[in-house]
């Protein structure tokens, strides 16, 4: 809480004798005198120099304000002069109270004035801060009514809000002129403290009118916080410790000298920079940073008034443009994703059909290759010569076998020599077994020679081994016969390389017989190969033709079982450490079902529908190598004639949609390019606008704005006609 005690005032006059003064105005329940033509009703306060009374106007009952001075030593001429000649001089102004009459001769002197029934602002901020827009609208009038006594060369030198009178409209009204000064004054005026400027508080010094420009700045502060800067116990404690008025006068200079600039207006909720900037400038401690004169505050309080006006339609200019770009959003948005969703389909058809294609030629190549494989064995298996030569001599001890060997290498060394001509691979071995199952030849040779392989299905030709035994040659396979026609073994893993292997194998008819006649067969004659092998050169050629593409990979799958037998990444060195090659080589259950289904049902014949094309397939492979062959795939699938195989093409799906999602990227940044600049053209476009409308734009712009103006304006001046610049 302030202290009470009231802190002398500033002002040189006789302090004992004002106290007294107002002891005795407040103490005269009677007014000082009759006035004539006015019946005084009511004192409404007291003074340094008198009292102020209600009064009634005989004539006309208008109710008036009378001022009496009745100072005890006498009636100070010179305050009263002044105080009424600058009312009668300022009595247009709306915001100064109005002069009514003098009564000069009479004792004591008094002049009648318009009576303000709110009494004084001062009264008002008793209760505390105002609004931010009253605060605002008080210090315009004020302003204005000091640019109205600035003009008619009158300074008020005291501005505070005990001066300042609230009409019944609730309107300031500047009063009490006892300190004003004519501008061209030398004598010094004092004003009240906290409210003067700095370089007021000086008895020498001259008036100047910024002296009411730092009044102003401090009203409006005291307007929003609620006191007027820099007031604070501790300070009001140092003045009222002086010893002389020059004692005061000096520790106020230093307190508004040496204070940190006044803070609490800009921690005021709802005061924007521009006002508070105001403050500030009205409030600087030197005369030459503040603001010359009250027009410019009412200049800079007018503009702030424009800004806030043209706020919402700033607001509108960049809220509606924002919204368009909302609201476009979504369609943009919605058609970005329906051209890549589209895009993509389209990507991996396009891919998938190729693949099917490929997949397609594949199966077919397998298949015609496979018969021709079948059908070298049949050109040796129906030689005569052969024949003749299994019926002498397969049964007969190997040391007698010379001639059979010999024939049946040469006939083997002549296939493969015209496969190496074409350039094709090569087998992993050649057999021929008697009707029992014993093997009886093989190149290369091996110890397996007249070993018993009654349970392979290249002999018996009824699929799998029988049964499923690591041991070749048990009792229940002794009564198998062998097949009958040219036959493909389902796939087996070799013992010693942990390949899958085929065997291709044909019947071996006595002599002069075939399949229609009744003579059982003599023996087999067969081929065997490495699934990988087969896929070799497709997967060459596959790599050649589509340099400009992401690789593709050739695949064979057992349709029925679901088990990958050939694949790129099948070779020896990865098999050998696996131990159970067909559950680490089975397709996901799903595709195997629907392989199997595929297989049992489907017409072998190739046309369009037979192959298979998904679009999101996991290579198994991809549990073993997880690097190379995770992620996903696009795949399509051919059948292979009747032998329950599935040639596989596949590619990676991320490099065939990779163009969408370069688009997409393109067709994205493209956008958010397109909006920060659309953003930045109309940020530019309102700060041109605004810049223009506003009296602060920078240099530049006004020269444009003036050439432009000019240019556009009549060419010629009437000669003799002063022009608006000059
Ligand atoms: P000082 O003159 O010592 O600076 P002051 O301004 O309070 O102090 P006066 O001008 O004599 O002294 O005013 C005395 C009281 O009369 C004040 O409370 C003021 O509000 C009130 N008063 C002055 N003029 C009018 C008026 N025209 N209408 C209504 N009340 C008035």
């Amino acid at each position: 809480m302030p202290d009470s005690t009231p802190i002398p005032e500033t002002q040189d006059y006789d302090t004992a004798a004002h106290e007294q003064a107002v002891r005795l105005s407040a103490a005269q329940d009677v007014p000082p005198s009759t006035v004539p033509g006015y019946e005084v009703l009511k004192r409404i306060g007291a003074g340094k120099f008198g009292s102020v009374w209600l009064a009634r106007e005989h004539n006309t009952g208008k109710q008036v304000a009378i001022k009496f001075y009745s100072q005890r030593r006498g009636v100070d001429w010179a305050l009263l002069g002044r105080e009424v000649e600058k009312l009668a001089v300022l009595y247009t102004s709306r915001n100064i109270v109005g002069l009514i009459s003098v009564g000069w001769e009479h004792d004591p002197p008094y002049y009648v004035m318009e009576y303000l029934e709110n009494g004084s602002l001062a009264q008002r901020l008793d209760a505390g801060p105002v609004s931010i827009a009253e605060a605002v609208r008080m210090t315009t009038r004020i302003a204005q009514a000091l640019v109205h006594a600035h003009g008619s060369g009158i300074l008020h030198c005291d501005i505070k809000p005990a001066n300042i009178l609230l009409d019944q409209d609730d309107e300031p009204r500047l009063c009490d002129f006892g300190q004003s000064r004519l501008a061209d004054e030398r004598s010094h005026s004092l004003g009240t403290l906290f409210y003067m400027a700095p370089e007021q508080a000086d008895l020498h010094a001259v008036p100047d009118a910024r002296w009411d420009v730092y009044a102003l700045g401090a009203l409006l502060f005291h307007l929003l916080v609620g006191h007027p800067p820099h007031r604070s116990d501790i300070q009001e404690q140092r003045l009222r410790e002086a010893r002389s008025l020059a004692e005061r006068l000096e520790i106020y200079r230093h307190i508004i000298k040496t204070a940190p600039r006044p803070q609490q207006h800009r921690q005021i909720s709802g005061v924007d920079t521009a006002l508070a900037e105001l403050v500030d400038r009205c409030l600087a401690v030197d005369p030459a940073r503040r603001l010359p004169n009250p027009q410019a505050v009412v200049d800079r309080l007018q503009q702030r008034e424009r800004q806030r006006a043209r706020r919402p339609l700033i607001l509108a200019g960049i809220v509606l443009p924002v919204l368009l770009v909302l609201s476009i959003m979504p369609f943009a948005l919605d058609a970005l994703r329906d051209t890549v969703t589209t895009s993509r389909a389209n990507l991996i058809s396009r891919a998938q059909e190729s693949d099917a294609l490929s997949a397609k030629l594949l199966a077919g190549s397998l298949q015609r290759e496979l018969d021709d494989r079948l059908n070298e064995l049949l050109a040796i298996a129906e030689d005569d010569t052969v024949r003749q030569l299994v019926q002498s001599q397969a049964s007969q001890p190997r040391s007698e076998r010379q001639e059979l060997f010999a024939l049946l290498d040469r006939r083997k060394h002549q296939v493969e020599l015209r496969r190496a001509e074409l350039q094709r691979s090569l087998d992993a071995s050649w057999f021929l077994q008697d009707a029992e199952g014993y093997q009886r030849w093989r190149s290369p040779l091996s110890e397996t020679i007249d070993e018993a392989f009654p349970c392979r299905d290249y002999f018996h030709g009824q699929g799998g081994r029988i049964p499923a035994s690591d041991d070749d040659a048990t009792d229940d396979c002794m009564n198998l016969a062998p097949i009958t026609s040219p036959h493909v073994s389902t796939p087996y893993s070799s013992r010693t390389s942990q390949q899958w292997k085929i065997a291709l194998s044909v019947p071996v008819w006595p002599p002069g017989e075939d399949e229609v006649s009744t003579a059982p067969v003599q023996g087999v004659l067969a081929r065997s190969l490495n699934l990988s092998s087969l896929l070799a050169d497709y997967q060459k050629g596959l790599a050649t033709d589509h340099d400009d593409r992401a690789p593709r990979y050739l695949a064979l799958v057992d349709a029925r079982s679901g088990i990958l037998l050939a694949h790129p990444w099948l070779t020896a060195d990865h098999l050998e450490p696996l131990t159970d090659l067909e559950e680490d080589l089975r397709v996901e259950a799903s595709l195997s079902a629907r392989l199997a289904d595929w297989v049992t049902n489907a017409n072998p014949t190739m046309n369009d529908e037979a192959a298979l094309r998904l679009d999101h397939y996991h290579d198994p492979v991809s549990r073993l190598a997880p690097e190379e062959y995770g992620g996903d795939w696009i795949a399509a699938m051919a059948l292979i004639g009747d032998t329950g195989w599935v040639a596989i093409v596949q590619e990676r799906r991320g490099p065939v949609v990779a163009p969408v999602e370069t688009l997409r990227d393109r067709l994205v940044t493209s956008g958010v390019i397109g909006m920060l600049v659309m953003t930045g053209l109309i940020g530019c476009m309102w700060w041109l606008i605004m810049s223009l409308m506003s009296d602060r734009r920078p240099q530049w712009l006004k020269s444009w704005q003036r050439r432009w103006q000019d240019s556009s304006s009549t060419p010629a001046t009437t000669p003799g006609r002063i022009s608006e610049s000059a």
